[in-house]
């Protein structure tokens, strides 16, 4: 599976899933359907499903424009955001799996940004994998609560944290520099952060998209996947876990 990364609206991602030259192509949280149709259209392509992780319209506005030219095909979305994605046609719930572009993706609910929110996990034989996870994981940070609490929020982090560490996060947002540079100053003795910073800042004027992010790399460097280390919660002055955890999204 290949995975070609969009910009669409101020700094959101959409993602188009491909197999090889076949003409399906499958996209990720279609916020808008111009570029969509525009690499398309480009390329030769047809779509033939959709997947949305949450129902924000910054993920789920060009639903209906892409509809209307792909009539009849899948849209996928969280079991618990029936009624809110617009043409939503299939309901999912954790464990269940989806297969597009001959890929399969399990799902995991990961509600904190929203109470519905959906990651997909796609598992690769090298033991990596790719995630799909909208508004819940960014660079150096997590998504807002909008409908859920830290305690939510932290288990559906712990789920994540748990996927193989070669796994990479297609995020829906680009705001890693800003972020992984607010972390720094909440970690301020992690090596690993501060050159993590370095490269960002260096290669800041390419505009290149910092996506997809490592697993790997947010477990070391960015504070909501650390909420054990013991460096971090010194610093935080909470004691490990839930607790660190909720500092955490105090003080951010
Ligand atoms: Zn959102
Ligand atoms: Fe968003």
């Amino acid at each position: 599976m290949q995975v070609i990364t969009l910009r669409a609206l101020a700094d959101n991602y959409i993602y188009l899933l491909l197999d090889g030259d076949a003409p399906e192509a499958t996209v990720v949280d279609p916020g808008d359907a111009a570029p969509v149709f525009k690499y398309l259209k480009e390329t030769g392509r047809r779509l033939t499903a959709i997947l949305n992780t949450h129902h924000h319209g910054d993920h789920t506005g060009g639903n209906r424009e892409l509809l209307k030219r792909f009539p009849g095909i899948p849209v996928y979305g969280g079991a618990g955001d029936r009624g809110r994605i617009p043409t939503q046609t299939v309901f999912l719930m954790e464990g269940d799996e989806v297969t597009v572009c001959r890929s399969k993706a399990r799902i995991l609910d990961v509600p904190g940004h929203t109470r519905a929110h959906i990651a997909y996990f796609f598992s690769s034989a090298d033991g990596s994998g790719d995630l799909f996870s909208g508004d819940t994981v960014f660079g150096g940070t997590i998504g807002n609560m909008f409908e859920e609490t830290p305690d939510v929020m932290y288990e559906s982090i712990q789920k994540i944290r748990a996927l193989p560490r070669q796994t990479r996060i297609w995020c829906s947002h680009e705001y890693t520099l800003q972020y992984v540079r607010e972390s720094a100053g909440i970690d301020p003795g992690n090596v690993r952060l501060s050159g993590r910073l370095k490269a960002l800042e260096a290669a800041a004027h390419l505009g290149k998209p910092t996506v997809p992010l490592l697993l790997e790399e947010e477990c070391a460097t960015n504070p909501f996947f650390r909420w054990d280390d013991p460096d971090l919660t010194t610093h935080v002055s909470a004691p490990p876990g839930i607790a660190a955890f909720r500092r955490l999204c105090e003080i951010t």
